[in-house]
């Protein structure tokens, strides 16, 4: 018996399964750092948990309305005014996570053969996501001189009368870049003349490290804009809720129906006690998410001057999100125990295998000569994985 097309096509989420890799290592006595998974090592704040715990003892173990509780969307709502977006509860649907409202989102907009342009480097998941609703990717490799941002003029070229949208993904995963305003204003009227939809995945704009240059949301910049973008984000990096699987969309109305139509005759609504939880973290937890992106600060800031200081590969300063995508083009071409390193991977491989140390190669995010390190992880982890990485390279070059 032959299995579906698409699930021969749909390759398991490289972050995750490298992440699994580390662990099972680990599982084996193994002294792993872990850089791979952008997974905030904090606890959930305190009292988000004893929101959901009061939940279970209240008995709110029903199902819930499938676009999400009320509540719930008025305080994504409150959340995204705060941030010059205005949307109502309607325009809301709450998802196990935000890869499961991109999932959603891109079902609701995407016919069989639809092109949906993606910048690269990309988050590794847009590939499959669109895959998997029989859309067609359609890579664009940004350059390094554009600090990875995809221009107009990139766009243009990669537009055919079969695109049906683009992905937007601000603070970046895996480079930490952001676009400015000027720069989205473009994109927006591109996607306007052109008539297609916007993806805006904005998990990270939680994790904006300067307050000179804010989050911008592309949404945010003009009715028109706005009607056509699908606004994608979560708790789980800003609160450290990863296992609770809690992400939105805001959409126009006609969208965000679809959206919960779909979403009530696959999983029905997100957990009953995950949505107690994050009525509490939107409600009651910036604080703790503001004492988090300080300590991402630090972290960044130190791993940043490490891999820096390190010879022969170099990082820039990610603007945003969590993630150092490390430049390791000049390790590439010499020879590690007979074996020539060809590509980021083999690299990879080699930190793990031999300096236990998990990082993603950036062929997983469409781009070559890079590693990413998640910087999400313990500051002891960083100075120790910061370590046996500088040894590798003394080591071996
Ligand atoms: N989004 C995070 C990452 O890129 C978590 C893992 C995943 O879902 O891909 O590492």
């Amino acid at each position: 018996m032959k299995l579906s097309k698409i699930a021969s096509k749909v390759r398991p989420s490289q972050t995750l399964s490298i992440s699994v890799r580390a662990n099972i290592k680990k599982a084996q006595g193994f002294d792993v750092i872990n850089f791979s998974a952008g997974e905030p090592d904090f606890d959930t704040p305190y009292n988000v948990k004893e929101a959901a715990i009061e939940a279970i003892n209240e008995n709110f173990t029903k199902y819930t309305p499938y676009e999400g509780l009320l509540e719930l969307r008025e305080a994504v709502a409150d959340t995204l005014e705060r941030r010059g977006l205005t949307y109502s509860p309607e325009q809301i649907v709450v998802s196990n996570g935000s890869k499961h409202a991109l999932k959603n989102a891109f079902s609701a907009i995407i016919d069989p053969g639809d092109e949906v342009i993606v910048p690269a480097p990309y988050w590794n998941s847009y590939i499959d996501i669109v895959n998997m609703v029989y859309g067609v990717p359609v890579v664009v490799e940004t350059k390094k001189e554009n600090v990875f941002k995809i221009t107009v003029e990139e766009l243009e070229e990669a537009y055919t009368d079969k695109t049906k949208a683009l992905i937007i993904n601000s603070p970046n995963n895996p480079t930490g870049v952001m676009y400015t305003k000027d720069e989205l204003e473009k994109i927006a009227e591109f996607a306007v003349e052109k008539d297609i939809y916007v993806i805006s995945d904005e998990v990270y704009s939680c994790l904006v490290y300067s307050k000179k240059m804010p989050h911008v949301s592309i949404a945010s910049l003009g009715k028109e804009i706005y009607d056509r973008t699908i606004v994608v984000t979560g708790l789980s990096k800003k609160y450290s809720m990863t296992g609770w699987r809690v992400g939105f969309s805001a959409s126009n109305a006609e969208v965000a129906k679809a959206i919960g139509n779909i979403q009530s005759n696959s999983t029905s609504n997100v957990n009953s006690i995950a949505q107690a939880a994050a009525i509490e973290a939107l409600d009651n937890a910036d604080d703790v998410a503001e004492e988090m992106l300080k300590e991402f600060q630090h972290r960044r800031d130190y791993i940043a001057q490490r891999v820096s200081d390190i010879p022969l590969i170099s990082c820039m300063i990610p603007k945003g999100a969590f993630y150092l995508f490390v430049d390791v083009s000049k390790l590439l071409g010499r020879e590690i125990d007979g074996k020539i390193l060809e590509t980021s991977r083999d690299v990879a491989d080699v930190l793990m295998d031999k300096y236990n140390v998990a990082v993603v190669p950036s062929d997983a995010f469409g781009y070559s000569d890079y590693i990413r390190i998640s910087f999400a992880t313990s500051m002891r982890d960083i100075v120790e994985g910061s370590r046996r990485i500088e040894k590798f390279v003394k080591d071996n070059f």
